[in-house]
């Protein structure tokens, strides 16, 4: 059962909160936060609390600058690494202007809207998030490095994998926040890190992503560590990808389940495909929106380069796992964690229910390897590349209209003029590669 409004104080008085923090993201995933006392918290749930949302990036004008939070006390969790004695707590919030009105610049907003679509037509999405990072050690003045604390690879464990303690640390806290844990592993790269924790709805999902980003990060930095989930951060190393396992329900039922069918698959479950990999190219601006992102999209570290689907491979962009009924979903391998979560999951969701609706079907699977396909062969099956550059991926994002109308004018508009200008300050670096490359052949 969800918690309401009365349980929220019962609980902060129970267990002694003193602190709460009302938490929202900007634009880009970035949480931001205002800590309240519990003597506020009145005033608080009834969303009288007001900031300035001029201050928030992508927000609103100095003008028109009065919002108001208003704490889904769905969302009430206890840190539990603050201490017992003051303890603190914190809400989600949604954002609304001051006339009462939701905020259409807020993201979890622009989810909602998207899941109240899918709602229209009797879905329900599921998501199961793979979120991986790095922990790096910090120099002595405590600045982050890109120096990987162990050596270990793939499902190692101690003593080469130095980073346990601090992963059991969290997998711990997470645990006693509310996550049921599924699984934590080191990753192929060293010093990298996966931990999954089971599927909810979207919502919750992406409420849970940003929670998890940080207390990764807190929790690492109580282990003398920095935990980065930036998508490359080394060269010549795997990347960090956070893999989206989507699946939709009807009337309580997996609606991507068709035990009669080929491969099992509902035409549903075809369709939403068929969407998500029509709107692949412009879906990247969102799910892998750094400079960065583009240099993890390349080929030998699995992650995706190619717009394709297997049932059994793991190089495209689409997987499917082999669990069925229940369990039937698809696997989106492009989204990195740089992204932020209630976007990701709004376009992803635009895309499957856009293919639903106008009975999309995705080209054949593509069991075997892409890399090895000539671009003829490649052209012939109909497989199509991710953006090669942010560049590119806002190119289409500016030319896909059932991305855009999914993030809505006010965030579409603020995302790109943001992006344009952080691609501006790239493209105009000078990088270490040319330095290298050129300065003495010159
Ligand atoms: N790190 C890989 C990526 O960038 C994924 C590796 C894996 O989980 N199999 O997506
Ligand atoms: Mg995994
Ligand atoms: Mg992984
Ligand atoms: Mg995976």
């Amino acid at each position: 059962a969800q918690l309401t409004n009365d349980d929220v104080r019962h609980l902060a008085k129970e267990l002694g909160v003193k602190f709460i923090r009302l938490q929202f993201t900007d634009i880009f995933g970035v949480l931001k936060n205002v800590s309240i006392t519990v003597e506020q918290l009145d005033k608080a749930l009834n969303g009288e609390l007001m900031f300035d949302g001029s201050s928030i990036e992508g927000f609103v004008r100095i003008e028109e600058s009065d919002m108001y939070l208003r704490p889904d006390p769905a969302t009430f969790v206890v840190f539990p690494w603050r201490p017992r004695d003051g303890a603190v707590a914190r809400l989600i919030c949604d954002i609304f202007n001051a006339d009462g009105t939701p905020f259409i610049g807020d993201p979890r907003y622009v989810l909602k809207r998207v899941i109240a679509e899918a709602r229209e037509m009797g879905f329900t999405m599921n998501v199961g998030p793979e979120a991986e990072f790095f922990l790096f050690h910090v120099d002595s003045d405590g600045r982050p490095t890109t120096i990987t604390h162990d050596r270990a690879g793939y499902f190692d464990l101690t003593p080469v994998d130095l980073g346990e303690d601090a992963r059991r640390d969290m997998v711990l806290t997470l645990e006693q926040m509310g996550f049921e844990i599924e699984a934590s592993h080191h990753e192929v790269a060293p010093g990298q890190h996966e931990i999954d924790f089971k599927y909810a709805d979207a919502l919750d999902t992406a409420d849970k992503v940003v929670t998890f980003k940080f207390v990764v990060r807190t929790i690492a930095q109580r282990h003398g560590l920095h935990a980065s989930f930036m998508p490359k951060p080394i060269f010549g190393i795997a990347g960090s990808g956070m893999h989206l396992n989507q699946s939709l329900m009807k009337n309580g039922e997996n609606a991507f389940y068709d035990p009669q069918a080929p491969l099992q698959l509902s035409d549903t479950a075809l369709y939403y495909i068929g969407g998500l990999i029509k709107h692949a190219r412009a879906i990247a601006a969102i799910t892998n929106p750094t400079v960065n992102s583009y240099k993890r999209l390349v080929s030998g570290y699995e992650a995706p380069v190619y717009i394709a689907w297997s049932s059994r491979n793991r190089s495209p962009l689409i997987r499917i796992p082999a669990k069925r009924g229940q369990s039937t979903r698809i696997e989106l391998r492009s989204p990195d964690p740089s992204c932020n979560p209630y976007l990701a999951l709004a376009v992803c969701l635009a895309a499957g229910l856009d293919g639903i609706k106008n009975r999309i079907l995705p080209p054949p699977p593509c069991d075997c390897n892409i890399y090895e396909m000539s671009v003829r062969e490649r052209e012939e099956r109909g497989i199509g590349c991710l953006p090669e550059s942010l560049k590119e991926a806002l190119d289409e994002l500016e030319r896909d209209e059932v991305i855009k109308e999914a993030l809505g004018p006010h965030v579409y508009s603020r995302f790109m003029e943001a992006k344009r200008i952080e691609w501006d300050r790239y493209r105009v670096q000078v990088h270490p590669w040319e330095i290298e490359e050129y300065l003495t052949k010159y």
